[in-house]
């Protein structure tokens, strides 16, 4: 699509998502090549960065940023290379911002680059002796400055990579026959047999036959390779063909039913039990977090969650509205001994603190004790009060057509309680929440933005723990 229909690809805009990782991905970079001094970056582009590549090689330049080789008829570009131990040799440095892996366990996905990498330098005579993967270290804490030695550890690659090539070689000319054929290929592309959360927006494109809400959002679906053979192979692609025989796991069977139906499903003694497990006061609770590649405070670690917003309604008993109160870390500065006070003081011991997701809150609660130790009984004692109301959802007690298979509290409240819903919010999801508290606390946010930002983010999640009260109360029939 890139090659031939750019128009197509640029049409996409970027979600806040997809910025997210490009910035961190930039970020890690910037922050990897210290491991570098005096390396040179080639900046042109195209013939010149091939060019340049080679002077810088012909001279005594030791390592090179962007190193760019055009041979054989591919393109490559490496993020490092460095002369090798051996006369003549250089090692290649692929920089991923994802955490480190056990020694010779890398992903499939980096090996492959590395190893387009070497065929490429190799077509160009270039002698590769060592093939290396820059990876995040996962155990790094930050404590003062950033130590850029420890906060990444290298792994020499250099067996998988040599594993994979004679393979890697076959595929790289057959993705080159492909993208150079004349005609575009109408056969589509390989993610109609994989679950609607790995397709790219170029999906419906390659696959105009498959409606926009079809078997692929059948709730885990992708994870079985033969139920979606089976059903491709059958060109059944939407959920009310399904054959009623057919053979789904529960969560699939009662969305397809559902779906089939259009009616809801509900077990009443189930939800009746769950709720009545609660006991007053209620605490409904949510946080919001961002989570940097490169750790920004002292105590933090690659990808660990800052904390930065909570939202709490507090139910006292069943006869009273709810009480609600706030926490936003207005500069870019650690907000744990904050959190962590305010939720000691907020949170009784007595009564139930309800989220939706559990895993999340729960871990960023564990993160809180594990880095202020004087507040970890505290944070121990408000998880063992942790309730999730998503179970609801999730173990199929209430199931509704509309959710569309999801359990995301976006597409459960407004079907729940449908004067509720997320649009028209100048912040509506979580991703976006983190992306604009960063923003928000960059230096050069001026006042009035900021001012903008932070209303727009406690609109944001106050909605994200009154819609659990909301929810609650639709459940229990008020
Ligand atoms: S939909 Fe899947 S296979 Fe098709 S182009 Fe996108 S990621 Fe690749």
């Amino acid at each position: 699509m890139r090659l031939h229909k750019p128009e197509l690809v640029e049409s996409f805009t970027l979600t806040e998502f997809d910025k997210h990782l490009l910035e961190q991905g930039n970020e890690v970079e910037a922050e990897a090549r210290k491991l570098f001094p005096g390396a040179v970056l080639v900046s042109a582009t195209g013939d010149q960065a091939v060019n340049e590549t080679c002077r810088l090689m012909a001279g005594d330049t030791d390592a090179i940023f962007q190193a760019t080789f055009l041979a054989g008829g591919f393109f490559a570009k490496c993020d490092v290379i460095k002369r090798g131990a051996m006369p003549g040799t250089w090692d290649l440095f692929e920089i991923k911002g994802t955490n480190s892996k056990k020694e010779g366990n890398e992903d499939r996905d980096h090996i492959s680059d590395l190893g387009f990498q070497k065929h490429v330098l190799e077509f160009a005579g270039v002698t590769v002796g060592h093939a290396n993967i820059v990876h995040l270290n996962k155990e790094y804490i930050r404590a003062g400055n950033l130590d850029v030695q420890a906060l990444f550890t290298v792994s020499d690659s250099t067996d998988q990579v040599d594993a994979l090539s004679a393979g890697l070689l076959e595929d790289m000319h057959a993705a080159r026959e492909y993208l150079n054929k004349a005609i575009e290929p109408n056969i589509g592309c390989d993610c109609h047999l994989s679950g609607r959360s790995r397709h790219c927006r170029t999906f419906a494109y390659s696959h105009p036959e498959i409606p926009e809400y079809s078997v692929h959002d059948i709730v885990r679906i992708g994870q079985s390779k033969k139920k979606i053979e089976y059903l491709m192979d059958e060109r059944i692609f939407v959920i009310d063909e399904v054959p009623d025989e057919y053979e789904l796991g529960d969560a699939q069977l009662m969305q397809v039913r559902a779906h089939k139906s259009q009616k809801s499903i509900i077990d009443v003694g189930e939800i009746e039990q769950i709720l009545g497990s609660y006991t007053f006061p209620l605490y409904f609770f949510d946080y919001e977090t961002y989570a940097p590649a490169i750790p920004a405070f002292d105590g933090y670690g690659p990808y660990v969650k800052i904390p930065f917003q909570f939202s709490l309604h507090t139910l006292r008993d069943a006869e009273t509205k709810p009480e609600h109160v706030e926490f936003l870390q207005l500069d870019r500065s650690d907000p744990t001994r904050a959190v962590a006070q305010l939720l000691d003081q907020y949170i009784d011991p007595k009564g139930t603190v309800i989220v939706w997701y559990a895993p999340f809150e729960r871990g960023v609660n564990k993160e809180i004790g594990e880095r202020l130790r004087e507040y970890a009984s505290q944070m121990e004692r408000i998880n063992g009060q942790v309730r999730d109301l998503r179970d609801i959802f999730a173990k199929q007690h209430y199931v509704h057509p509309d959710f569309r298979g999801s359990t995301s509290i976006k597409d459960v409240l407004p079907v729940v309680v449908p004067e509720l819903s997320y649009d028209g919010m100048a912040i509506k999801e979580g991703t976006a929440a983190s992306e604009q508290w960063w923003a928000m606390t960059a230096a050069g946010t001026e006042a009035g933005e900021r001012t903008t930002i932070a209303d727009a983010l406690r609109a944001y999640c106050k909605l994200d723990s009154y819609a659990m009260y909301a929810i609650w109360r639709r459940l229990l029939g008020r």
